[in-house]
């Protein structure tokens, strides 16, 4: 079932945005070589807790960590450890939800770490640029299939592959709700977009094949190739003035 919001809880959603975006900038401030999944992970989770709201993602599915942080051929659901210390050139995903008085905001970034190859940058940029490619096309009387066309169409272009197994989501006072919204498509088809709704955008690319597989945790999910992963991601308003971000930190 999708749930329309009303313009009050479009701007309560916004404020919970703002939490996780914070969040999220924080944590890509202490990407750094020589640091911990885990304590990257431990500072998202303070300033969630330190705005009153609540790291959506701990406990979610018995998941462990307030924060996915995923390096380089992880695409998603990276389990932050002690273990994982990040080093220049890495690439890491982290993605980071908190539910702030009933509403969920939920969004993801690839950081580089120092400097990166330039295979590295390119994808990144891509991938960030086929999010907005993305929300460009979130539009009121659009469908579904032509934001995931938006995305697909900008990375394959440019050699990528559209991670198929996993997809975005409707958001709200849960943070996976209805509708499914992958990044793939055919222009046209599927639910068609109207006022209210609220959306994850979160176009996961890969530089070699789309094929992932996820390890023994449960968890981790991996390229299948070993080869690098990108993943950006922003909940978004569909409203009638177009597309509203709604996970942006100021
Ligand atoms: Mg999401």
């Amino acid at each position: 079932m999708i749930v329309l919001k009303t313009k009050r809880e479009l701007s309560a959603m916004r404020e919970a945005g703002r939490v996780a975006a914070r969040a999220l900038r924080l944590a890509g401030e202490a990407v750094q070589p020589g640091i911990s999944t885990w304590e990257i992970d431990r500072i998202a989770r303070r300033y969630i807790e330190e705005q009153g709201a609540v790291p959506t993602f701990l406990g979610y599915g018995g998941f462990p960590a307030s924060s996915c942080i995923s390096v380089n051929h992880v695409v998603i659901h990276g389990i932050p450890s002690k273990d994982v210390i990040v080093r220049e050139g890495d690439i890491v995903s982290i993605d980071i939800g908190a539910t702030y008085e009933g509403f969920v905001g939920d969004n993801a970034f690839t950081f580089p770490c120092g400097k990166i190859s330039a295979q590295a940058q390119a994808l990144l940029q891509t991938t960030q640029e086929s999010l907005y490619e993305g929300i460009k096309a979130a539009q009121v009387g659009n469908r579904i299939g032509d934001v995931g066309s938006a995305v697909q169409r900008y990375v394959e272009a440019r050699g990528y592959s559209v991670v198929r197994n996993f997809v975005g989501h409707g958001v709200g006072a849960k943070m996976h709700e209805d509708p499914s919204v992958p990044n793939y498509g055919t222009p046209g088809r599927g639910v068609r977009l109207m006022q209210g709704m609220t959306i994850a955008i979160e176009p996961m690319i890969n530089q070699g094949v789309y094929d992932v597989k996820t390890l023994a945790d449960g968890w981790t999910t991996v390229t299948a190739d070993g080869k690098l992963s990108a993943h950006f991601e922003h909940t978004v308003a569909i409203t009638s003035d177009g597309p509203v971000i709604l996970t942006l930190p100021d």
